[in-house]
């Protein structure tokens, strides 16, 4: 068969004949008809993940069963399937119990062996893993559903449990976080999406999102740089010269209360100062016109010389938005100041879900701690979604509800995946990329 393969950790792909995989005694394999391009592939390339090579990645995939191995009861050649990224052993307390996500034993295609950038791939533990595709279901709106989708589904639905008029924000408008906005809004919640990418910010209105928040172009700048909140027809304007007086003010250090709701509290090391701002030391207040330090949770004025210019943070700009406060706040990015923001975000006692893969930093990500406490925020982690929970999802999807197939971007053959992949940090993408295997 056909696969896209790489000899060494960050060597170029390339398109070449393997050999057929055989079905493993309880595994299938899947002739493979759809299959995204994610930024985790990039990842597996980039020697992030444990690895054999020489390696064929792809994780997110929908096809139809070619080849069925000893014991396997409930599938059958012609069979129109997709599986979670997380295929769980099928055999452990967790699987048995329908949390196969969290499964100690778990197979990662694309990962732990290789995956589904080719024209066939092995997939183990069939009878737990895979999931029916509806005749009515695309194979490329299936094959979106395993990682991203799928993850948003279980991160809003199940982990956060949103409900219908709560204010949800997405920070990061790539495959889960444009997943999100679809799917919170189909939960009946309210939207504010945050990305540097407007083409991203686009997609994400037409989804859905109430406002839309853009970022500084280069994305790494702390805190973000708000240069436009743009609300879709029928929502109150954010007016930038209106904000309150903390908007672009100083970073406080965690463990000092911001000076008022949704300020951005940032660690020494990060603390980068905006125009006008000046970022401080532990320990040291916030001066004031007068010269006294301020009491936790009183806005800052800006007599003292802070001028007011209209650049945000981002959780200025929610809490300006949304009264106080979002109710779910989601990471769909992965970054220190990404994961702060949507924390810092929250009103009292609100929900934070964390898909994004947040890096170290000197081994721990900085996270801001003494906000979760003081407010009872509660923050979740989110990694993929069973198998076992894919029908109520896949209902919605049959139904019309949920519409993945929106969120696909464009769609390619194996030689262009293999050219694309080790650039795909860099890719400004607004929605899914697809791989069809049956193109050149
Ligand atoms: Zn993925
Ligand atoms: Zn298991």
């Amino acid at each position: 068969m056909r696969a896209v393969v790489f000899d060494a950790i960050e060597g170029q792909p390339e398109v070449r004949e393997v050999p057929d995989p055989t079905p493993p005694p309880g595994g299938v394999v899947v002739r493979v008809m759809a299959t995204g391009l994610c930024r985790s592939d990039w990842h597996a390339w980039a020697g992030h993940d444990e690895i054999t090579l020489p390696h064929v990645p792809g994780h997110e995939l929908a096809g139809v069963v070619s080849a069925v191995g000893a014991g396997v009861s409930r599938w059958a050649v012609g069979d129109r399937v997709t599986v979670p990224f997380v295929c769980g052993c099928g055999r452990c307390s967790w699987c048995l119990s329908g949390q196969a996500q969290v499964c100690p034993e778990q197979q990662q295609p694309g990962f732990t062996h290789w995956g589904s950038f080719a024209e066939q791939v092995l997939l183990h533990a069939a009878d737990t893993n895979l999931v029916a595709v509806p005749d009515r279901v695309g194979f490329e709106a299936a094959a979106g559903l395993g990682c991203r989708f799928a993850t948003a589904y279980r991160a809003l639905a199940h982990r956060a449990n949103v409900t219908a008029g709560e204010w949800v924000t997405v920070i990061g408008a790539g495959g889960v976080g444009l997943s999100s906005v679809m799917i919170a809004r189909a939960l009946g919640a309210r939207v504010i999406a945050v990305d540097r990418n407007p083409a991203a910010l686009a997609v994400a209105a037409g989804l859905g999102a109430e406002y839309t928040l853009l970022t500084s172009p280069t994305g790494e700048a702390s805190p973000f740089s708000l240069t436009a909140a743009t609300p879709a027809a029928g929502a109150p304007a954010l007016t930038p010269g209106t904000a309150t007086p903390t908007a672009g003010a100083s970073a406080l250090t965690s463990g000092i209360a911001a000076p008022a709701f949704g300020a951005s509290a940032l660690t020494p090391d990060t603390a980068t100062p905006t125009a006008g701002a000046s970022a401080l030391a532990p320990g040291i207040a916030v001066p004031t016109a007068g010269g006294l330090p301020l009491a936790p949770n009183i806005a800052a004025p800006t007599a003292g010389g802070l001028p007011l210019t209209p650049v945000f943070g981002v959780s200025d700009a929610v809490a300006e938005l949304t009264g106080g406060g979002g109710d779910v706040s989601v990471d769909a990015v992965g970054g220190e100041q990404t994961c702060a923001d949507a924390i810092l975000s929250l009103r009292r006692r609100g929900r934070h879900v964390q898909v994004g893969l947040l890096p170290p930093v000197d081994g721990h990500p900085r996270v801001p701690m003494a906000r979760v406490i003081g407010w009872e925020l509660d923050v979740l982690g989110s990694h993929g979604m069973a198998a076992a929970d894919y029908p109520e999802m896949m209902a919605l999807i049959a139904a019309g509800r949920l519409e993945p197939q929106r969120l696909i971007e464009r769609t390619i053959g194996l030689t262009e995946a293999a050219t694309l992949l080790p650039v795909f940090d860099q890719a400004t993408v607004a929605g899914m990329t697809m791989i069809d295997p049956r193109l050149i």
